[in-house]
């Protein structure tokens, strides 16, 4: 084959000819209506991309072909599941092939014994949830707020925070293995799976952590077309709590009580803004916090394998939050007077449609910035970040301050995320104050020490713009050893 003249935009037919032959025609695209669906995420402010070719393969061999002429011939790949992270990570800002992965979707393998399955690389959440439903009620495997149809391979690589990440950890702690594909077309596995048939460990061998080539790379070193993801065993009894806490100081400090027990599955919240939203209220709102309105409401999930062990878990957080001065609610009475929406209802079954979020009705738009930062930090996060959407027009009494948070792994780690909702009637101007406002949050963030994630470009370099330069030389080293034509989501990461 000929070399593709890379300096024109847009599709090559000898280009799509081939992918044709790899995927069949039915699988590879070049028209313009099925390049642009993939060539934005049409949610947050970030800008459209170019998609050339979309493919969707079958098979790692397929997914290899595709690699191999895509390194060859010099053109952009990248992975893409839904791209739904509220990052637009699978834009292709550099156009050439988006690899739509859904047709790997399958749940190869469910090892009961060892606790684990394996999935493949493009399967969603409702792929894996409904399996699992159908064929073993008795596990359950960890899963986040987002939409159904997201990647759940995606998710586990983006550090996602999950119904059982207070217990154990980000998404990322989940996974014991991975079969990928590399640009240059080589199959590695990686995790107990470089050495052994199963695929039930991190690693045993000297640890590079080869999972790590792939968790928070923003599919520019790989295709993972495999993984083996921890599986847990269904306690038979939940229960679930809201705590609420006049200030977000108090809130988070009982968040922490609770979340050194050990005794809690989840701990999610949302403050004011934010959990008006989900209730159902429009935006902007007609007034600013309400007298007695808590700033921060918290959801607390607890499981236990008998009616004792449930009681006393309960026992234990009721007595920390009440000596923390904030107010529990059984789930079950809490929702008759919280909500207005009917949304929060189905927090106990994800994975949910977060429609109230992202809805038509709310404009249609939004965008967070969120990141790792130390659990203490939290509340003075809180204070700074509200002083900077104050200073850009997003006030209590209409578009207020929206954070979410979630402290994980027995409040060892957390994760908080600040939103904006926008319209796609916006004009040029107000999108710009939206991205300011976010820029200047993230820079806020930064300085108290959070570590950007699921970052688009603009806050990728805030986070390398402070990074180790010995580390970053050998995060650099290790990308041009494993993407030498740099084909890998050009643009997203920027190293
Ligand atoms: C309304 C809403 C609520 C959400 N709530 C939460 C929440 O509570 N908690 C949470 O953690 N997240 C949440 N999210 C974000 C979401 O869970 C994750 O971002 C999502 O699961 C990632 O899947 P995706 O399909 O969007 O991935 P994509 O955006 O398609 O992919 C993400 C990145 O990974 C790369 N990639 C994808 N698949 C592969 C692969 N197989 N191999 C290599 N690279 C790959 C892509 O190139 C891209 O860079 C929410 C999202 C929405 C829209």
């Amino acid at each position: 084959m000929t070399e593709v003249d890379r300096t024109q935009t847009g599709p090559d037919p000898r280009v799509y000819e081939h992918l044709a032959a790899i995927v069949g025609s039915r699988y590879a695209s070049m028209s313009e209506d099925v390049r642009y669906t993939y060539s934005e995420d049409f949610l947050t402010f970030e800008k459209p991309g170019r998609a050339d070719y979309v493919v969707m393969p079958k098979t790692t061999e397929e997914v290899q072909a595709i690699m191999r002429l895509a390194n060859r011939q010099r053109i952009p790949v990248v992975p893409w599941a839904s791209n739904l992270s509220i990052g637009s990570l699978a834009t292709p800002l550099d156009g050439g092939i988006v690899i739509d992965l859904k047709r790997m979707n399958r749940v190869l393998e469910v090892n009961e014994d060892d606790l684990y399955f394996i999935v493949e690389g493009g399967a969603s959440s409702a792929d894996v949830v409904g399996y699992m439903n159908r064929h073993y009620p008795g596990y359950r495997v960890p899963v986040t707020f987002a939409p159904p149809s997201c990647g759940y391979v995606a998710s586990s690589l983006l550090y996602g925070m999950t119904d059982l990440s207070m217990a154990y950890g980000d998404a990322s702690f989940f996974i014991n293995a991975f079969e990928a594909v590399l640009p240059t077309g080589e199959v590695i596995h990686t995790g107990s799976r470089m050495a052994s048939p199963y695929w039930s460990h991190h690693s045993a061998l000297p640890d590079f952590g080869l999972n790590g080539l792939f968790i928070g790379w923003t599919g520019t070193s790989g295709v993972i077309t495999k993984a083996g993801i921890k599986l847990f065993v269904r306690r038979p009894y939940r229960t679930d709590y809201f705590m609420d806490a006049d200030t977000v100081e108090r809130g988070f400090k009982v968040q922490r009580m609770c979340a050194r027990t050990g005794v809690v599955d989840d701990i999610a919240s949302n403050n004011w803004g934010w959990g008006r939203v989900e209730a159902g209220e429009s935006l902007p709102f007609s007034e600013g916090r309400r007298q007695g309105e808590p700033e921060l409401s918290s959801w607390i999930a607890l499981s236990g394998n008998t009616v004792k062990e449930i009681e006393a878990k309960e026992e234990l957080i009721k007595d920390i939050v009440s000596k923390g001065g904030a107010q529990l609610t059984l789930f079950e009475e809490g929702i008759k007077n919280f909500c207005k929406g009917d949304q929060i209802k189905f927090f106990k079954y994800l994975p949910m449609q977060l429609s109230n979020d992202i809805s038509g009705a709310r404009g249609g738009r939004a965008q967070w910035v969120g990141g790792f930062c130390p659990p203490s930090m939290n509340a003075p996060i809180y204070r700074a970040v509200e002083k900077v959407y104050d200073k850009w027009g997003y006030t209590a009494e209409g578009q207020p301050i929206q954070a979410y948070n979630r402290f994980m792994d027995h409040g060892h780690e957390g994760i908080i995320r600040y939103n904006i909702f926008g319209s796609k009637d916006d004009t040029p101007e107000t999108v710009e104050r939206h991205r300011a406002c976010l820029r200047e949050i993230a820079q806020t963030m930064r300085d108290h020490g959070t570590i950007l994630y699921k970052a688009p470009p603009v806050f990728a370099r805030m986070n390398w713009e402070r990074t180790n330069p010995a580390a970053m030389d050998i995060i650099r080293t290790l990308k041009r050893r494993i993407d030498p034509n740099g084909i890998m989501n050009p643009g997203q990461m920027d190293i």
